[in-house]
C-alpha cells in the first residue's frame, strides 16, 4: 500500500495543478461563457494529475467541472486508469450537491477543495450551492424539539461519511505545524486564490447571454 500523502505534499500538488493545468483551461472556459469551476483527479501515489476538467455549462447546465472530470476519467481505457479509490479528487470550489453525488457514485473516497461555499457565494457571486442544499435538502425534523435556529445551524452535508472525507485547502493549511513552511504555503494559497479575480470578472461580465438556467 502506498504511504498516505502529507498535508504539505497535498497542498503543493493541488496548488501546482491549479496553476499549471486548471487555470489555463478555466481561462478558455470563462471566455466562452462558462463558470469558473474546475476539478482534477490525481494519482494517490505520485500526486500527478490523471484528468483535469472545467465547467462546460454552455453545452449543458449539468456539466460542472467535477462531473466533466469524472466523465472524462471514466472515458479513459480501463487499463490506463487507476481505481477511483486509488486517486485523490480535487475541486477548485467546494462541490455542489450534484457533484457531491457524482463523487460518491464515482467511487472516490476523498475530496479536497480550494474555495468554500461561502467564498463561492460572497467572492464569486454564485449562491446556488448553499441555496440548493437549504431549499431542496434541508428537511425540518419531525421532532418538536428542533427550533428554527437548530434547523439553520445544522451542517449542510456530512463532511465525513461512509463514502468519503472532504477537507478544504484551509483545513490542510491549519493542520500544519507553525513555522516557515506553513507561512509560505499560506501565502501561496492566497496568491493562487487571487488568480481567480480576473476569471470571475470575465464570467460575471458575460453571464446571462448563454441561457444557463442558474447563471
Ligand atoms: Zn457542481
Amino acid at each position: 500500500m502506498s504511504p498516505t500523502p502529507t498535508p504539505s505534499q497535498l497542498l503543493h500538488a493541488f496548488l501546482d495543478t491549479t496553476v499549471n493545468s486548471i487555470i489555463p483551461l478555466t481561462a478558455k472556459g470563462v471566455a466562452s461563457g462558462c463558470k469558473v469551476f474546475g476539478a482534477a483527479i490525481l494519482d494517490k501515489e505520485t500526486l500527478k494529475p490523471i484528468q483535469v476538467a472545467t465547467n462546460d455549462e454552455t453545452v449543458s447546465p449539468l456539466l460542472h467541472g467535477e462531473i466533466n472530470c469524472i466523465q472524462q476519467f471514466y472515458s479513459l481505457p480501463s487499463d490506463q486508469r487507476p481505481l477511483a479509490k486509488d486517486t485523490i479528487f480535487f475541486a477548485t470550489h467546494e462541490p455542489c450537491s450534484l457533484c457531491l453525488s457524482g463523487i460518491t457514485w464515482g467511487g472516490f473516497d476523498n475530496h479536497y477543495y480550494l474555495f468554500t461555499y461561502e467564498e463561492t457565494r460572497d467572492t464569486f457571486a454564485i449562491p446556488y450551492d448553499i441555496d440548493i442544499l437549504e431549499q431542496v435538502f434541508r428537511v425540518p425534523s419531525l421532532s418538536s424539539s428542533e427550533t428554527p435556529t437548530d434547523l439553520t445551524s445544522r451542517p449542510l452535508y456530512n463532511k465525513s461519511n461512509k463514502f468519503w472525507t472532504a477537507l478544504s485547502v484551509n483545513d490542510l493549511v491549519a493542520s500544519l505545524v507553525e513555522g516557515e513552511e506553513k507561512d509560505q504555503l499560506e501565502k501561496r494559497v492566497k496568491e493562487v486564490k487571487k488568480m481567480y479575480d480576473g476569471l470571475s470578472e470575465t464570467y460575471q461580465n458575460g453571464k446571462g447571454e448563454k441561457g444557463i438556467p442558474l447563471a
